[in-house]
């Protein structure tokens, strides 16, 4: 097998392989290394996102809400299916069988694009050299003229709640419960946190979640995060802000264990509450352990990620990190992209990213999803700006489908007009949000939007409605302003 690339990507993940597949479209001799074992050791491409991530929680969360759905929403539209029940084993063996289909058709997308494979770990060393440990412990030296480093990230772990067996757990242990547990704890209410709670949540397991800032959903802007604390409150989702875990000890119970944790509420009271699950989801950190020699060059930040500029350059020519071990928002699309900019930019071409204008979103129900400025933002800085928002509740279209929680809400530049943000939460929200990327990515001013033609009935005239709603002049609320 060959041992000289032009583009050596290190990590098979959302970052990885899609750089090296562009770089392979650009006509450059592109490898992948990828460390990824499944768990009968079969290798594995797709990194956290696919494996155990954005994928997997996306099928438990489609399960879990028709299983709701089923037993809570049917009755209304006069449909009764009698006794719903939810065999929790087929559920997650179809999450697995998604999981399997989607990285098998990476391998078979790098066999079409003619990236080379190679299954074991890859570290960088000096002088664009790169060590490859095949997985049987063989050593060979690879070298390329440009080398991609996208070795993801991994969760973090905090001393008073260490993973135990299947009793603690990170997100990899959560999408794998067999049982619904009965008592379940979350550490942490970020998107993490907020996903995996939903999908026990609605399969029936009461769930605490427990978050150390006093604030919830800090980053949102915090009329979403309102909103969305009271339709989870609905939810039965028992969200503590304030809430600090301070420690954890996993107990026998009869021929079970349950686990109790101490926290410090928001009162600075020391409390205790016991669960049969715990999941930690306090956040991720860049990986590159094993990844770097110690003369290859690249340097970290004070944080651990890879030091890199705006075009994910590091601090050794030809050498580019990209995703989550690099800084920004540690999302799959965002890791994606920058992939792409680096291929094109090892093939000659001019290409750069756009860090203003990416996507969040969390997929509970409604969904949250956010793209730009928030209010906070904008007075922090500020901005003068004109914010226009429209209630699902007026939506024909949310109305005929039972599914008026929530708003779009769009913020424009007082003077220009031009779009800053865009928050919605609501059913789709992940796939309305889009609408106000692109036309933030085109430099569009809310009237713009208002001007645009929509379908009718469809939930995404309330985007339609909100950008009207700037000027006070949306039509299916009260909304005038004083003129
Ligand atoms: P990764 O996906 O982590 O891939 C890195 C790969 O590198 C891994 O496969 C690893 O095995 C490999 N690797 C590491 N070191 C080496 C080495 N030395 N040699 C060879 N291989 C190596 N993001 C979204 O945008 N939307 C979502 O809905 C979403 N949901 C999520 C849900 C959960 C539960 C979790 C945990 C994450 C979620 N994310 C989501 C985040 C998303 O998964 C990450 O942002 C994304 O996977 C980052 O891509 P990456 O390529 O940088 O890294
Ligand atoms: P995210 O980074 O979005 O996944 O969110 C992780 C959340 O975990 C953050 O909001 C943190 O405040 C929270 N967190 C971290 N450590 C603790 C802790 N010891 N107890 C409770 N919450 C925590």
């Amino acid at each position: 097998m060959s041992t000289k690339f032009d583009v050596i990507v290190i990590g098979g993940g959302p970052g990885g392989y899609v750089a090296a597949i562009r770089a392979a479209q650009m006509g450059l001799k592109t490898a992948c290394i990828e460390k990824w074992l499944d768990k009968e050791n079969k290798p594995r491409l797709g990194g956290t996102c696919l494996n155990v991530g954005c994928i997997p929680s996306k099928a438990l969360l489609d399960s879990s809400h028709k299983y709701h759905d089923a037993k809570e929403a049917y009755d209304v539209h006069g449909i009764s299916v009698g006794k719903v029940t939810m065999d929790v084993g087929t559920m997650v063996d179809r999450k697995d069988k998604i999981v399997d289909q989607l990285t098998s058709g990476i391998t078979g997308l790098f066999k079409a694009n003619g990236v080379t494979s190679f299954e074991g770990m890859g570290k960088l060393l000096a002088n664009k050299k790169v060590e490859f440990t095949a997985h049987d412990g063989t050593v060979t030296t690879l070298e390329a003229e440009n080398i991609i480093l996208a070795t993801g990230s991994v969760p973090v772990n905090i001393p008073p709640a260490p993973r135990t067996g299947d009793i603690i757990v990170d997100n990899e242990g959560a999408l794998d419960f067999r049982e619904v547990p009965k008592r379940l704890g979350v550490i942490g209410a970020g998107v993490i946190g907020l996903e995996l709670g939903s999908v026990w949540a609605r399969l029936g397991s009461e769930v605490v979640v427990l978050e150390a800032q006093d604030q919830f959903l800090s980053l949102c802007d915090q009329d979403i995060a309102k909103e969305a604390g009271k339709i989870f409150k609905k939810q039965h989702l028992d969200i503590r802000v304030g809430a600090r875990v301070t420690g954890s000890e996993v107990k026998k119970k009869g021929k079970k264990e349950e686990v109790e944790v101490t926290f410090l509420n928001a009162q600075g009271e020391e409390q205790k509450q016991t669960f049969d699950k715990l999941i930690v989801a306090v956040g991720r950190k860049p990986f590159t352990d094993g990844c770097l020699a110690a003369d290859s060059g690249v340097k970290l930040d004070e944080r651990g990620f890879v030091f890199v500029d705006e075009q994910c350059r590091t601090s050794v020519p030809g050498v580019f990190a990209i995703g989550d071990i690099v800084r920004g928002p540690m999302l799959a699309h965002k890791a994606s992209e920058e992939g792409v900019m680096v291929a094109d930019i090892i093939a000659g071409h001019k290409a750069q990213m756009n860090y203003d204008c990416i996507p969040s979103v969390i997929y509970t129900h409604p969904e949250l999803a956010w793209v730009g400025k928030t209010e906070q933002e904008l007075k922090a800085e500020g901005i003068k700006y004109k914010a226009g928002k429209f209630p699902f509740a007026a939506s024909g279209r949310a109305m005929a489908a039972n599914d008026t929680d929530g708003f779009v809400k769009i913020l424009a530049d007082e003077a220009t007009d031009r779009i800053l943000g865009c928050h919605i939460i609501g059913g789709h929200a992940a796939d309305l949000i889009a609408q106000a990327v692109i036309a933030m990515e085109f430099g569009s001013t809310a009237e713009d939007i208002a001007l645009t033609v929509f379908a009718h009935p469809t939930v995404s005239e309330a985007v339609h409605e909100a950008a009207l709603a700037v000027d006070g002049h949306a039509i299916h609320i009260a909304n005038r302003k004083k003129r």
